[in-house]
């Protein structure tokens, strides 16, 4: 039955992808990459048409987060999952404080824990929905948190927790959609195929004077270091506007397209308004309707990339099934956390327009379903 319901048109966003990651790639970007072509594609990475490219991400990135001085963007290949090893080698003294409060938080507590050379961190965890806070420890040298929790749709705010220790954000989701200082941050990082809507296969690490100081520090000590995994080859190579090994060109391309629209249309400011007006037309959607609510119950911890939303009395698996039938795809919740849920993303490059009509098709299924 559920093959049968046809969501008119008129209730249809005009661009269908709402996934949290991997998400919207604009067309006009990737029609930019078409035109490119054979100039950038296929081309060596030791050479500056491709080198250009990553320079101009590093560019717009230093330009989107108005990088204090000595700030510098750091890039480097195998998505934030690699970053996250490397910053186990290169970043990490002796003993982390780690914020788990889903999936991803979990994850980066994990690898440190698994790291031998490294003491057991310190996890101070919440149950998904809510948000676990650090604070400050004597002989923690690193503070890590997700900014925004990608599996719960929670966001909680940038800001140091102690004098000295270096803080960790990561930002995979949160980037270029939510609010940042980057004077808050010693390593705000991310990959570019969420809030960057482009592609995968790259990290990128805005890195504080401190940040640097402590990876050339720990390069220098002789602790063992994975070649692929050493920061500051990857800081190194960066300052040359390239990577250690050959990297995703196309996702370099398509992230610097998106920076410089971002930076076109009002900066950091306007792009985090337009997500604010993105998930707050599904969160007073999802309050307003009896079958509907928002997932995460502090609306100050109510993520504006990432928008959850429980289902009640309607199978929220079923929805995304039909509205996937008609070509609206990826607002299935995050596997592991097994809610009658929808995840649906509000990054930079959803139209609020069409987080709008995504409700309308909602509505439409769902009366049709229950
Ligand atoms: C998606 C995601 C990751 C993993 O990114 P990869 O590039 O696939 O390694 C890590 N952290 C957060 C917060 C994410 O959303």
């Amino acid at each position: 039955m559920t093959d049968e319901i046809t969501i008119p048109a008129e209730l249809l966003p005009a661009d269908g992808r709402f996934g949290s990651g991997p998400s919207k790639v604009p067309t006009e970007a990737m029609a930019a990459l078409a035109d490119a072509g054979k100039s950038v594609m296929g081309t060596s990475h030791r050479k500056s048409a491709v080198k250009d490219q990553v320079g101009r991400l590093r560019r717009g990135l230093s330009e989107l987060f108005s990088l204090p001085d000595g700030y510098e963007v750091i890039v480097g290949v195998g998505g934030t999952t690699a970053f996250w090893e490397a910053a186990v080698f290169g970043l990490v003294d002796h003993r982390v404080q780690a914020a788990s409060f889903g999936e991803f938080g979990s994850k980066f507590a994990g690898a440190v824990a698994a790291a031998p050379h490294l003491a057991d961190p310190t996890v101070v965890t919440a149950e998904p929905g809510t948000a676990a806070h650090l604070t400050a420890e004597e002989g923690v040298d690193v503070y890590a948190t997700p900014h925004n929790e990608t599996s719960t749709g929670v966001a909680v705010e940038v800001k140091r927790v102690a004098a000295d220790g270096l803080m960790l954000h990561d930002a995979t989701s949160a980037a270029a959609g939510l609010p940042v200082d980057p004077a808050e941050t010693d390593c705000y990082y991310f990959a570019p195929q969420k809030g960057l809507a482009s592609d995968g296969g790259l990290w990128i690490a805005l890195m504080s004077p401190a940040a640097i100081e402590r990876a050339e520090r720990i390069a220098a000590s002789g602790r063992y270091i994975p070649a692929f995994l050493d920061l500051k080859t990857a800081i190194d190579n960066s300052r040359k506007d390239q990577t250690y090994n050959t990297p995703a060109v196309a996702t370099v391309f398509l992230a610097a397209e998106q920076v410089d629209a971002l930076n076109a249309a009002g900066g950091l400011k306007a792009a985090a308004d337009r997500c604010a007006d993105s998930a707050g037309t599904l969160y007073s959607w999802a309050e307003s309707r009896d079958f509907a609510d928002p997932f995460v119950t502090d609306p100050q911890l109510r993520s504006n990339v990432v928008t959850t939303i429980d289902f009640d009395g309607v199978d929220a698996a079923e929805i995304a099934k039909v509205l996937r039938a008609n070509g609206v795809v990826d607002t299935e919740p995050y596997r592991k956390l097994g809610r009658n849920q929808l995840r649906i993303a509000t990054y930079p490059a959803v139209d609020p327009a069409d987080a709008a009509k995504l409700t309308e098709s909602i509505d439409y299924v769902a009366e049709r379903l229950s």
